[in-house]
């Protein structure tokens, strides 16, 4: 008899998008995405995190203020380094991951890469015009997307 508690092909790689957000400093803001190819294999995963060689500790996190004395002016989203982070030769027809609803920049670059899928937890910010804007265009571009629906299935990972 084969095992039968074993996870899902979606809790999976949710999993792997919630644990990749672990490693995000933004004190207010954890994401993580991963993206997964048609056979269910992993093609690249990502966190909000300010870009390569961007100082951690001397960029902004603060969310008020000048737009250069915030966050918002640096920080590169978990889709967005998800998708840049992939070397591979394309990510057409690939399902996307991400445990916070995409931002409309975000949505641009899933579109352009040729993402077909979302799959997300959280839409915490549904009323902003960032991801109204984001559902019109993955909407109009044929881009299904999905909440992925928690079992209740807790799961302890000692780190
Ligand atoms: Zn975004």
């Amino acid at each position: 008899m084969k095992r039968e508690d074993y996870i899902t092909w979606d809790q999976y790689f949710m999993g792997i998008a919630l644990l990749s957000a672990e490693r995000s400093k933004d004190n207010n803001t954890q994401v993580g995405a991963c993206i997964v190819d048609k056979n269910n294999k992993i093609l690249s995963v990502g966190y909000n995190g300010m870009p390569t060689g961007c100082n951690d500790d001397e960029m902004p996190w603060d969310r008020e203020g000048e737009f250069l004395d915030t966050k918002y002016a640096f920080v590169c989203h978990a889709e967005l380094n998800a998708i840049l982070n992939y070397n591979g030769p394309s990510l057409d027809g690939a399902t996307l991951y991400v445990t916070l609803f995409p931002c409309n920049e975000c949505a641009k670059a899933i579109i352009q890469k040729g993402i077909k899928e979302v799959v997300y937890v959280s839409d915490k910010y549904a009323d902003s015009p960032a991801t109204i804007a984001s559902k019109k265009m993955l909407d109009m571009a044929g881009v299904n997307v999905r909440r992925f629906e928690p079992k209740g299935q807790e799961l302890i990972i000692d780190l």
